[in-house]
């Protein structure tokens, strides 16, 4: 605990860390030492961790590193990180993020971007840790902390975990309580452990999983052993590799880190097998809908009179000034854009036409794994990002659009609701870090971890 305050201190330069918590660091680590010498000790007692800003911790500020959460100290603690608190851990202070967890590079934070701790070859010019958990990322692999919490919509565990060379993994829907995260697309929100290890992102899964009354969506099963499942071996295991993710202009670097991780898979053991999920192509434009809709409509409560920042008044201004001003003042322009997006999908002239039209695709895509799934595929595996991680600054002036199309490989398991792990599996030619990703069946987040750790 002392080693990780020090580095963050430090690192400050990579402003990673959002609010630091010393005392309380301290405080538990005394207590997990107590824990380890009584001889009661869960494997995460006594692990410093970094906790994602978008968790509400009791007392500390949590703001999902936007304006309009300025001075919010929530009153209660999140099912998951009490969950690690009751395992030992300790909590090192408040990781960046995309504001609202809306974002692919981390740039869209109150805070400021977050720096990649990895540079390109000789070249000094800052990168993207990847969003949205870009300050997760970069804290993990910078040794800031042993291991962060992360939350993923479309993609903002994988794709970071990617741009930093870390494994990082979205669970099941259902699997780990969304109580007390803030929520941006409730249906397709999922928290997740980013950690320097597949071994480490079993046994954190391992405390933060589980059934909580207070989630109507938490699934009411029991918490499998999931580091017991490493077994490294995966012979006559079933792998797809889904022709859909063969982009057009995919770069040659990315076509062969695939290639590389087929084999590897093969030499230990697995059966490939091609295969098809033919509505692929419709999963990006069918996502944002869906999640700018969902965003709207729980980014309401944003009122400036239960939580945050208020706007002042002026003489004559009623409360729907108040709303706008405040609304106005607190959201940055990603997220105005977002609840705007989904304002319009959600209107009644447009309801039909764009977000009952995304709903069925999404029902397509689900179908499109249930079926692979039904043919005996174990797991499915693809390149985790469309690139390595790109400059700060660089996708500034382009398209949102552009920014977009980073989540095209990672989107897709949030629609269907299943487990993506993304796995460290090389570096590009000047010298960045790539990953792969591996989908696995609902539930089996165990056998997924199995698979990952063969191509570790
Ligand atoms: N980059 C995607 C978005 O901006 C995914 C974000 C996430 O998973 N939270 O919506």
């Amino acid at each position: 605990t002392e080693a990780c305050l020090g580095a963050i201190e430090d690192a400050s330069a990579l402003n990673a860390f959002v609010h630091n918590t010393p005392e309380i660091a301290r405080a538990q680590a005394a207590a997990a030492d107590t824990r380890i010498k009584a001889g009661d000790a869960p494997d995460m007692c006594g692990i410093p961790l970094g906790i994602k800003d978008l968790f509400c911790t009791k007392g500390v500020p949590s703001q999902a590193a936007s304006r309009i959460l300025e001075g919010f100290k929530p009153e209660y603690e999140s099912t998951i990180t009490q969950q690690l608190w009751d395992a030992g851990s300790v909590m090192l202070g408040k990781l960046n993020m995309d504001e609202f967890a809306m974002g692919s590079s981390n740039e869209t934070s109150v805070y400021g971007d977050v720096v990649n701790p990895w540079r390109r070859g000789n070249d000094d010019a800052p990168l993207t840790p990847g969003g949205s958990s870009g300050g997760s990322a970069s804290a993990v692999a910078a040794d800031l902390c042993l291991a962060a919490t992360g939350t993923d919509t479309g993609g903002s565990i994988r794709q970071p975990a990617a741009f930093v060379g870390i494994t990082g993994l979205k669970p099941t829907y259902g699997r780990c309580s969304r109580w007390g995260v803030v929520a941006f697309a409730s249906s397709l929100d999922q928290a997740g452990p980013m950690t320097k290890s597949v071994r480490d992102a079993a046994i954190m899964l391992g405390a933060m999983a589980g059934h909580d009354p207070k989630d109507s969506t938490s699934a009411e099963l029991a918490v499998p052993d999931f580091e017991a499942a490493l077994t490294g071996d995966i012979r006559g295991k079933k792998i797809g590799i889904p022709k859909e993710y063969r982009m057009e202009g995919m770069p040659a670097e990315i076509e062969q880190l695939w290639a590389d991780g087929t084999a590897m898979l093969k030499d230990a053991g697995a059966e490939i097998i091609d295969i098809s999920l033919p509505h692929t192509k419709y999963a990006l434009p069918a996502y944002y809908v869906v999640a700018p809709a969902e965003a709207s409509s729980n980014l309401a409560r944003y009122d400036g009179v239960r939580f945050g920042h208020r706007a002042k008044i002026g003489q004559g201004d009623g409360i729907t000034e108040m709303y706008e001003k405040t609304r106005a003042e607190g959201f940055g322009p990603e997220v105005q854009r977002r609840v705007m997006i989904g304002t319009y999908v959600l209107s009644a002239g447009f309801y039909d036409a764009y977000y009952n039209r995304a709903r069925k695709v999404r029902s397509l895509i689900k179908k499109d794994f249930e079926d692979v799934f039904a043919q005996g595929v174990d797991a499915i595996l693809t390149p985790a990002t469309p690139s390595a991680a790109f400059g700060l600054g660089e996708m500034a002036d382009a398209d949102p659009v552009q920014m977009y199309l980073n989540d095209v490989f990672t989107v897709t398991v949030n629609l269907a609701g299943l487990p993506g792990i993304a796995v460290p599996a090389g570096l590009d030619k000047q010298g960045l870090p790539l990953g792969l990703q591996l989908i696995g069946r609902p539930w089996e987040e165990g056998d997924l971890l199995n698979t990952a750790y063969a191509l570790e």
